[in-house]
């Protein structure tokens, strides 16, 4: 059994917003609302797992779970003060019959069924996979005095992206070491990492993006209207 653990819990200060940015309209819905319609509508997931801030539990079901009526929400579950402890109470709430998780963020709206697809089958392949694209820019790594440290090769740098996908006791592990060993990561591959496992790279989308900045509201308006028209 496939389950996709949903984060909505983020404060998303960068967005500028007075509500999390969530929740904020994408077109003719919320944010989460078109995230939660990609895992609903896929065939391959059998259950959502919702995380969500204790303080916005009565708005999350007002404005999302009461009009939309998905039927894979199996749990609500309390986020943390950390992307990592939300991801981590998420896991907590799975259950036996699940072999395959899939973590998500829920301010990537634009999550494709292809790519969820591809997630869960490299999951079953190599057992720990995150979607990613290759960098188009060249990145620069940078030393403390802000010189140049050095410049990797282009093709040897892709962005993550999410859904990450796990075996589920790969992933339990990696977050209960995390908790073991102190350490905190910015995405959940890197917890694996950390336990000497492999992660394999699988092909996401470049129009995957993560809302962070008002730019990137304005950026997914402009890629759904496109798709629309196509
Ligand atoms: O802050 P950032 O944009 O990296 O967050 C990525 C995802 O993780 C967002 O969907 C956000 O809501 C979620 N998150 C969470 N709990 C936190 C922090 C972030 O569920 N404490």
């Amino acid at each position: 059994m496939n389950t996709v653990i949903i984060l909505a819990a983020g404060q998303g200060k960068r967005m500028n917003a007075s509500s999390n940015k969530q929740y904020l309209i994408l077109k003719d819905r919320p944010i989460l609302a078109h995230t939660i319609s990609a895992f609903e509508k896929c065939p391959m997931i059998n259950q959502i797992i919702l995380v969500v801030h204790e303080d916005e539990q009565e708005l999350c079901k007002k404005n999302i779970l009461e009009k939309y009526k998905y039927t894979k929400i199996k749990h609500l579950v309390k986020g943390g003060k950390e992307r990592q402890e939300s991801v981590y109470n998420g896991l907590k709430a799975i259950d036996e019959k699940t072999n395959i998780v899939l973590i998500h963020d829920g301010a990537r709206p634009l999550i494709t069924e292809q790519v969820i697809v591809r997630c869960i089958h490299g999951a079953i392949e190599y057992g720990a996979v995150s979607a990613g694209v290759p960098i188009k820019e060249t990145i620069k790594i940078m030393g403390k005095d802000r010189f140049v440290s050095y410049t990797p090769k282009r093709e040897d740098v892709w962005v993550t992206q999410t859904p990450q996908t796990f075996q589920k006791d790969t992933i339990l592990k990696a977050h209960e070491f995390a908790i073991a060993q102190e350490i905190i990561g910015t995405d959940d591959a890197m917890l694996v990492e950390h336990m000497g496992m492999k992660i394999k790279m699988v092909e996401g989308d470049y129009e995957n993006i993560k809302i962070t900045t008002p730019e990137d509201l304005i950026a997914a308006e402009a890629i759904l209207n496109y798709k629309r028209k196509k």
